[in-house]
């Protein structure tokens, strides 16, 4: 019927036809989804928002967040809108929440949120901070600059304790800032995605557990990748997101309050919340809904991750990302490209490597990009250029990393990087071989 097909290779020329277009169109589709689909080119099957702009073959989103969404998650997505204050939607909600829990390491409630991680942490600091009291901001990277930046616009008030970036979190000088004054609460960045480090959240807490004090913290790139026992260490406020380890498209804020933080949020002193209001979500969930109209499809993708994450086992994910981050660093190391830092608390779900002082970061994240579509992030505080970072987080695997490195030694050699070649990749090889997970 059609003899010459390449004629209608301008796609969907069809649409502006005006005799029959719907059938000439559907041809084109057909005929053009079985040329792609035996490409194996998926992305290409794709509506006409994504036409403009094609993502390109073999496109590896390799950033701390946000994360590759598996195919599994993001078909998830695409199912029908339901009511959101319907019996569909109350049963999806109730059942996130109850598989989330364990993540949170927590019995309370699960807030829900249409929000990407920054408005989690702005409703944690409005929830609780009060015109008569004051707050602590500990930082040790961008994440916590960010959080003492919030506390700032929104009018709270703060003392801060900054860190040097890349080290570890002093317990003993949160401890004695502590002895100096009584704060309403202590903030921290639990997995802070800027230097790779995390906070230790069992020793702060032990800190303030017997006092009025509250620990509030940031873990949007550490749940579902990194340990989190809330209830365990005495973290009275944890806020997250869906786009980093739960392996989600962005769009879903979480949190989990303790009781001892209800108490203090029922005082009813806080700085003025709307939207964000924590008192109005439980509200809202006590009758199984939101306060406003969620994200529904994400809820969908989260449901989906929590299949995947409880059909291979907590324990199992965390000890996957603690495997394949140290492979990564092992194979990174082999290349002179050194962990960056001081600090010993090494992330789980996010690599970040000192770039040599010949070389420049963005550099080394453009070549990754434009030689093989491999998507790191550089650094765009005060380390641009001197750290590049990697996410390992969510669905990756022992290939990602050996392709990572495979990909990073191409693109160095290219720069004039001094390494022995193929040293990288043996040793992730050697690193995974002597960890195998049972
Ligand atoms: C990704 C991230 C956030 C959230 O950033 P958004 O772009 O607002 O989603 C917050 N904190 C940390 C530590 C993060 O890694």
């Amino acid at each position: 019927m059609i003899r010459d097909r390449t004629l209608l290779r301008p796609r969907y020329t069809g649409l502006t036809i005006n005799s029959k277009p719907y059938m000439l169109c559907a041809t084109v589709r057909l005929y053009d989804w079985m040329q792609w689909s035996d490409k194996g080119r998926f992305h290409r099957v794709s509506h006409a928002a994504n036409r403009a702009v094609a993502i390109p073959e073999g496109y590896r989103l390799r950033l701390p967040g946000p994360t590759f969404v598996p195919e599994r998650i993001r078909q998830a997505t695409a199912r029908p809108i339901v009511n959101h204050r319907g019996p569909e939607f109350r049963a999806m909600l109730a059942d996130a929440e109850e598989r989330l829990k364990p993540i949170f390491g927590t019995r309370n409630r699960i807030l829900f949120f249409a929000a990407s991680g920054s408005g989690m942490m702005e409703a944690a600091v409005v929830n609780i901070a009060s015109a008569g009291t004051e707050l602590l901001f500990v930082s040790h990277g961008q994440f916590g600059e960010r959080f003492a930046t919030i506390a700032q616009e929104i009018g709270a008030r703060f003392d801060r304790l900054d860190m040097p970036w890349g080290s570890d979190i002093d317990i003993d000088a949160v401890a004695q800032r502590l002895r100096e004054k009584t704060y309403r609460a202590v903030f921290v960045i639990h997995n802070e995605s800027s230097t790779a480090i995390t906070a230790d959240l069992a020793r702060l807490g032990a800190l303030v557990r017997d006092t009025p004090t509250l620990l509030v913290t940031d873990s949007v790139s550490g749940l579902a990748g990194t340990e989190m026992k809330q209830d365990e260490w005495g973290v009275d406020v944890v806020v997250s997101a869906s786009q980093k380890a739960l392996m989600c498209p962005p769009g879903l804020g979480l949190a989990s309050v303790s009781a001892k933080a209800w108490e203090v949020i029922d005082r009813g002193d806080h700085l003025p919340a709307f939207y964000w209001s924590f008192k109005r979500a439980l509200a809202s969930l006590e009758k199984g809904e939101t306060p406003f109209t969620p994200a529904v499809p994400v809820v969908y993708g989260l449901l989906e991750a929590l299949d995947m994450i409880h059909a291979e086992g907590l324990p199992r994910v965390l000890a996957r990302h603690r495997r394949l981050s140290t492979a990564l660093r092992d194979g990174a190391a082999a290349i002179n490209l050194p962990i960056f830092g001081t600090g010993r608390n090494l992330s789980s779900t996010v690599v970040a490597l000192s770039v040599p002082q010949a070389l420049d970061g963005a550099a080394i994240v453009k070549a990754l990009y434009e030689r093989h579509r491999t998507v790191i992030a550089g650094s765009r505080n005060r380390l641009s250029g001197r750290v590049i970072r990697i996410g390992t987080m969510g669905d990756f695997d022992d290939d990602t990393i050996l392709t990572d490195l495979a990909h990073l030694e191409s693109v160095l050699a290219d720069l004039g990087h001094a390494f022995t070649s193929g040293a990288g990749i043996a040793a992730a090889r050697a690193s995974l071989a002597a960890s195998i997970q049972r």
